[in-house]
């Protein structure tokens, strides 16, 4: 399935390889009798970024391990163009399918150089070539100058670019990736993300990227597949996702939110902000009116819901307020620019600043 050419693009980018399709057909997988997946399909376009996004433990990893063939599903079917590696009666092993693997826990080898990490995936390649095409990916990631030096000299961050240099330097057409932001701190998180994304759209690899955070989801996928207890609850783009959550769920993982029950009648619900359309609920649901940190606002003159605020934390740029206001019985949280934050003790009127108020069902 990889395209395993020894050439390489031009100095400084990372050639296309021929972009695949990567299909899951109702897999299933239970670890002593309990469902980590429950009926997953998916199809993921030639060059997507899918992210796979949920809570711990709902099965995220399992999926791409059946994926990258680390494991096998009790049911179901994996297809790579259209072609089974996975299915009751076929399995691919793990380095016949041609995919690239880059796991949390992918370390390098201390004991092998950084030029033989990134060789390490090349096995099928001449010495000469391989050399040759290790060396322009250490180029590409911006190290090709420690490819004698050991692992251990190098940052978290540059380990981890060795790492996604190992992934991707046989131009895998499909690639996995599994949290492979998570051990790095934030600022180099954001940096090395940027340069990932930016290598996998040159490659124009299929990638389905692993995480437990919304932001990184919606920094990198272009479709997010939202992931709870073992089933794929919404699959879209970030701003559907964020946008129009199809559940209380999806809505609480894409951002904090002020959850302020009501009652559906007459499709609609009526809250301390008026009245809002509960739309796709029926009268009589008990419902949720989601007032997202960043979507409300206040005014020192109103219109809005009077209200008093009783603490704020500072969080560099912005600041975090926690307002009472009338007619609820708990503060609400609102996230303001800094600057235009009130203080403590201040009264002020509290208002929905967003076109896009969620009222969805209540979750059990
Ligand atoms: P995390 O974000 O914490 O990595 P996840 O969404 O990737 O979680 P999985 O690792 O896929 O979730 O696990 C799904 C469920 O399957 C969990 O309940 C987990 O305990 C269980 N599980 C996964 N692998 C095994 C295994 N090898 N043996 C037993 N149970 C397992």
């Amino acid at each position: 399935m990889s395209i395993a050419s020894p050439g390489w693009g031009r100095r400084g980018t990372a050639a296309a390889t021929i972009a695949a399709r990567l299909t899951f057909d109702n897999l299933a997988r239970s670890f002593d009798g309990k469902g980590a997946l429950r009926g997953v399909s998916l199809d993921i376009e030639p060059a997507e970024t899918v992210c796979l996004l949920g809570p711990s433990g709902c099965g995220k990893t399992t999926l791409l391990r059946i994926a990258a063939g680390i494991e096998r599903p009790d049911s179901g079917r994996v297809l790579f163009n259209h072609q089974e590696v996975v299915g009751p009666d076929v399995f691919t092993p793990p380095e016949k399918r041609g995919v690239g693997l880059m796991f949390q826990d992918f370390a390098l080898f201390p004991h092998l150089t950084i030029l033989q990490n990134v060789m390490f995936g090349l096995k099928n390649f001449e010495a000469k070539d391989a050399t040759r095409v290790a060396l322009a990916t250490l180029d590409r990631v911006g190290l090709a100058q420690y490819a004698e030096d050991f692992p251990h000299i190098l940052s978290g961050g540059q380990q981890q670019r060795v790492a996604l240099a190992r992934a991707i330097a046989p131009r895998p057409s499909i690639i996995f990736m599994d949290e492979p932001f998570s051990g790095l701190d934030p600022r180099l998180r954001d940096r090395i993300r940027e340069e990932t994304l930016a290598i996998l759209r040159e490659m124009r690899a299929t990638s389905v990227i692993v995480t437990h955070q919304a932001e990184e989801a919606m920094r990198m996928g272009d479709r997010i597949a939202v992931m709870r207890e073992g089933k794929i609850v919404q699959v879209g783009t970030s701003e559907e996702i964020y946008n129009h959550p199809n559940s209380l769920f999806v809505a609480r993982i894409c951002a904090e939110m002020n959850e302020i029950p009501c009652l559906v009648k007459n499709g609609e619900v009526e809250t301390v902000f008026g009245r809002f359309p509960a739309t796709g609920l029926e009268d009589g649901t008990e419902a949720v009116f989601g007032a997202r940190f960043l979507g409300l606002s206040v005014s020192k003159e109103g219109p809005g819901v009077l209200g008093r605020v009783i603490d704020r934390k500072f969080l560099g740029g912005s600041a975090l307020l926690e307002i009472v206001v009338n007619g609820l019985d708990f503060p609400l949280q609102i996230r303001l620019r800094e600057n235009a934050a009130p203080n403590v003790g201040d009264e002020v009127y509290v208002f929905v600043d967003t076109d896009m108020p969620l009222v969805l069902a209540k979750d059990d």
